[in-house]
């Protein structure tokens, strides 16, 4: 690991400040960056994926907002720091919002969580092995050297939201229940505070795969906010991997269903380990909106999802497992009670 300089801010301003000099390269190669609960963040700089030279704390800061859950009505406000196993336990949010509580319980180990934070969530990098050992090739660390994964091992890539550039798997599953839901972050920067549809946060990889979000270098995610429908106490989160635990997802699922009667009044889905940032399946909810929610309905629905496909040498088994998946969630969550 490469020396650094290690600061702690005490406040949001002082945070921000330490930022002042910052360039303009993406946050996740800036020489200064924020570390909260580093799970992430030490692993890269330890494989020298990752290697600022300066690192500020953000643990201390005492901004109530950032640390607290709120629920008020059918809003529930998320600060960036609360850990993520607090957030999994909150018995209200499981009570009303299963798919954000097990989209939480069925990520890493409770050690990382108890460590991780939500923000910090929500930015970790992808696990592509080529992305992780630094003597491959690849365009997210090094702009316009290639692809190895295109034509190496790609098992665990993506097959949705892929470029000629980077096949990478977001490998986040917070993100997808939060995407199903149309969440929306606060970030704060400077000089200004804006709030932002979580499904804006994360770029598609085109030919700039290294710019992985639209955060500024000198920006912060400091709250989560979700509208929880009434009805989202029918949902899920159904995740697919190689062994049960402490494992990332091959597929993985969100769903939140509103019935009236037999039909489908609405329905949200986000899809995980599949795609290259966190995706909603819009054309499959099209696909069952209005109409009965049936077996073939449901396979209606996943085949719409994976249209667009892009499968490589290995991961083409994911187009069936992400259908199958789906299949499965959507069956689950029609047989819950509100
Ligand atoms: Fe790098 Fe993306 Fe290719 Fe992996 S898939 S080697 S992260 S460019």
């Amino acid at each position: 690991m490469l020396p650094f300089i290690y600061e702690r801010a005490d406040t949001l301003h002082e945070a921000l400040s330490a930022m002042e000099e910052v360039n303009q390269q993406p946050p996740t190669d800036a020489p200064s960056q924020f570390i909260a609960g580093g799970t992430n963040m030490s692993d890269y700089m330890r494989l020298g994926v990752n290697r600022p030279s300066r690192l500020v704390d953000i643990n201390p800061i005492q901004e109530t907002a950032m640390r607290t859950i709120a629920l008020e009505g059918s809003e529930l406000r998320l600060g960036a720091l609360v850990r993520m196993s607090e957030a999994e336990d909150h018995a209200e949010i499981n009570r009303r919002c299963p798919m954000l509580s097990e989209s939480l319980k069925l990520a890493a180990s409770r050690q990382i969580r108890n460590m991780a934070t939500l923000g910090g969530n929500l930015l970790q990098r992808t696990r592509c092995e080529y992305f992780r050992e630094i003597s491959w090739p690849c365009n997210k660390r090094l702009p316009g050297s290639g692809c190895s994964a295109m034509d190496g091992f790609n098992r665990q890539h993506a097959i949705l939201g892929v470029s000629d550039s980077c096949i990478a798997t977001y490998h986040g599953d917070f993100a997808q229940a939060l995407i199903a839901l149309d969440a929306s972050i606060e970030i704060q920067g400077r000089d200004a505070n804006r709030r932002l549809p979580i499904s804006e946060l994360h770029r598609l990889p085109e030919d700039r795969p290294d710019i992985e979000t639209v955060l500024r270098p000198d920006e912060m995610i400091t709250a989560i906010i979700v509208q929880i429908p009434q009805w989202a106490s029918r949902s899920t989160y159904l995740k697919v991997r190689d062994r049960q635990s402490y494992a990332f997802a091959l597929a993985s699922t969100a769903v939140a269903l509103d019935l009236d009667g037999k039909n489908v009044r609405d329905v949200r889905i986000g899809l995980g380990g599949l795609a290259t940032v966190p995706w909603r399946a819009v054309t499959a909810e099209d696909v069952l909106r209005g109409r009965p929610l049936t077996e073939e309905a449901a396979n209606a629905a996943a085949d719409a999802a994976f249209a667009e496909a892009k499968p490589r040498e290995h991961n083409s088994f994911k187009v069936e497992l992400g259908k199958q998946t789906l299949v499965r969630a959507l069956m689950e969550v029609r047989e819950m009670s509100l």
